[in-house]
């Protein structure tokens, strides 16, 4: 039998002009030695409790679908950040929480530049339009011109990473405050790096009902199970809710993320030894000349070479070590992000970068 084809002749024409535009998000995905790029824990799940998960999962049914409410594992999140069960929406990491606010509220969506590319990307991908507020030269949030482009195009929701993504510096809670205070719109606070900060606006959760926190699972240990939360106030939860597909947590990433919860002194170790090592890492970067190094509040460091950013990016791969080469015109050009990792893993980053720069 011959094989019919479809007469259609451009069948991309098909496709909304907004999505023939976007330029898929890309990754990295070459093999690196030491991967200090994407913000994971370096340090992995101990042997024993490995095995305690090996044994949760063998007794999961995946033939039946996931607990659509995650019962259990929206108690073990509750226990770990103080957020009441019914006061949260689970995604499939934040990146899919984001993805349900601008499926919401719609746009425009306003953004300070630099922060995280997906509010932007996803807000294009639901043909909504973006606004760009450049943060001031030290990074920190210019709030009055926030303020200014919320009233002028009207915004529906502002996007705030805290600490901010890739800065690594936290928004003074004055500018913040005041953007809750005066704009008539959605304030996300994208709390991802909350950990290694430790500072947080939910307990202003009653106080500001446009409001929306957002916590992820994947920056502490747990990037593979791919699970973010958010939380808002009782009147926006339930139309929140409502957006959620019905089962968008799996049954395995629901029964591994309840195990390695039980073990939140491992937890806590892990991430107070990744504070110490940051600011051991922060200090090492300090001393190369040639380095320009900013302050963060999360686990990574962004640092300004005097060279061509994208030698020392390739020659570092080279190397087997893999970072994010964020170097762009303006604010970032010749900026580069590493994501902490152990303490052998940084001293080796910083070697390796004191020989590229023939500064030993
Ligand atoms: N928010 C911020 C500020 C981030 O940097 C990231 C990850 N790079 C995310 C959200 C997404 O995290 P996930 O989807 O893994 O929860």
């Amino acid at each position: 039998m011959r094989k019919k084809i479809a007469k259609i002749k451009n069948i991309a024409n098909l496709l909304k002009p907004e999505i023939r535009r976007l330029k898929a998000y890309s990754v990295d995905e070459s093999p690196a030695r030491l991967k200090m790029d994407a913000m994971e824990n370096p340090f992995p799940l101990p042997d024993e409790i490995r095995q305690e998960l090996a044994e949760a999962l063998k007794s999961e049914q995946i033939n039946r679908y996931p607990d659509p409410s995650a019962a259990q594992l929206k108690m073990s999140l509750a226990d770990l950040w103080g957020i009441g069960t019914q006061r949260m929406v689970l995604g499939n990491g934040s990146d899919e929480l984001i993805q349900m606010i601008v499926l919401a509220f719609g746009g425009p969506v306003l953004v300070p530049v630099p922060t995280f590319a997906m509010y932007e990307i996803i807000s294009k991908t639901l043909a909504q339009s973006v606004v760009a507020v450049p943060l001031k030269k030290d990074f920190s949030l210019d709030a009055d011109k926030m303020l200014k482009k919320t009233r002028d195009v009207r915004a529906k929701v502002i996007f705030l990473a805290c600490p901010n993504n890739p800065t690594g510096n936290r928004f003074s809670d004055e500018a913040i405050l005041k953007i809750l205070n005066k704009a008539n719109a959605i304030v996300v606070i994208d709390e991802a790096y909350f950990s290694f900060s430790g500072k947080t606006f939910l307990p202003l959760l009653s106080s500001y009902p446009n409001m929306i926190i957002l916590r992820t699972l994947s920056k502490i240990g747990f990037a593979g199970l791919r699970i973010g939360a958010l939380t808002t106030s009782s009147k926006l939860i339930n139309e929140l809710a409502k957006i959620r597909l019905p089962y968008n947590i799996s049954t395995l990433s629901q029964a591994a993320a309840v195990v390695a919860l039980r073990h939140k002194n491992t937890l806590n170790r892990q991430i107070s030894l990744l504070i110490s090592a940051r600011e051991r890492l922060y200090n090492a970067l300090s001393q190369i000349h040639s380095i320009t190094v900013y302050p963060s509040e999360a686990n990574f460091i962004l640092f300004k070479t005097g060279t061509d950013a994208a030698y020392l990016y390739e020659k570092l791969r080279e190397s087997g070590i893999l970072i994010k080469n964020l170097s762009r015109p303006g604010i970032l050009s010749n900026c580069l992000r590493v994501t902490v990792g152990t303490p052998e893993e940084n001293n080796e980053f910083v070697d390796t970068v004191k020989k590229i720069l023939k500064t030993v």
